[in-house]
């Protein structure tokens, strides 16, 4: 078995790319991102490494997608965080090891793109980011990561509210009382107008 961050470079893109759909910018950032995360992580052969590779995402973009297809991490399997911060950056963790790196794409690699002969700004960095040396496109950093993202416990509690069952700890507690996060203010919906289909 081949170390994915010793697998050819075009092996994993293609990958990415049938995963997600198109060929991008992202694919390519992702596949890089998934190649140094691995790699600093020692993790050889992430696909084979079940549950002990949790991937914290901070955008959902092109790049997750990358990410996800060459890493078998998914959301299903909570292997796989959404932390929406709208940062271009991933943190990968062993949870075995406790090891956890934050792989950040460089903001200041785009104004860097110029590639000769491609006047397509999206083509080019597709081109570039292939070649570009991976501490000009990425900043690694070790960190650690807060327990409550790797070992949520399994239990359920029942907000005191809205009635509606919240699992995995995600629930607010606030002056004495259980609520939701939708009942405690951070909710991401509100009820339609009272004219709409009825269901
Ligand atoms: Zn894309
Ligand atoms: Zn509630």
């Amino acid at each position: 078995m081949t170390a994915i961050y010793e697998r050819p470079f075009d092996t994993l893109l293609d990958e990415a790319v049938a995963f997600h759909g198109h060929l991008c910018p992202g694919q390519v950032l992702g596949v890089r991102m998934t190649v140094a995360g691995c790699r600093a992580l020692g993790i050889a052969d992430p696909r084979q490494a079940g549950k002990r590779l949790v991937v914290l995402v901070e955008i959902d973009r092109c790049a997750t997608d990358a990410i996800q297809a060459l890493t078998g991490v998914s959301l299903g399997k909570r292997t796989l965080k959404h932390v929406d911060h709208g940062k271009m950056a991933a943190t990968f963790a062993d949870t075995v090891t406790r090891e956890a790196v934050r792989v950040l794409a460089r903001d200041d690699a785009r104004p860097a793109v110029v590639v000769a002969g491609e006047p397509d700004a999206r083509r080019a960095q597709t081109i570039a980011y292939r070649t570009m040396p991976e501490d000009r496109l990425l900043r690694l950093e070790r960190v650690t990561v807060d327990p409550g993202w790797l070992d949520r416990r399994r239990v359920r509690v029942a907000c005191t509210q809205c009635g509606e069952g919240v699992n995995y700890e995600r629930e607010v507690r606030a002056g004495g009382r259980v609520l939701c996060r939708g009942c405690a203010g951070e909710s991401y919906y509100a009820p339609a107008a009272p004219d709409s289909p009825r269901l």
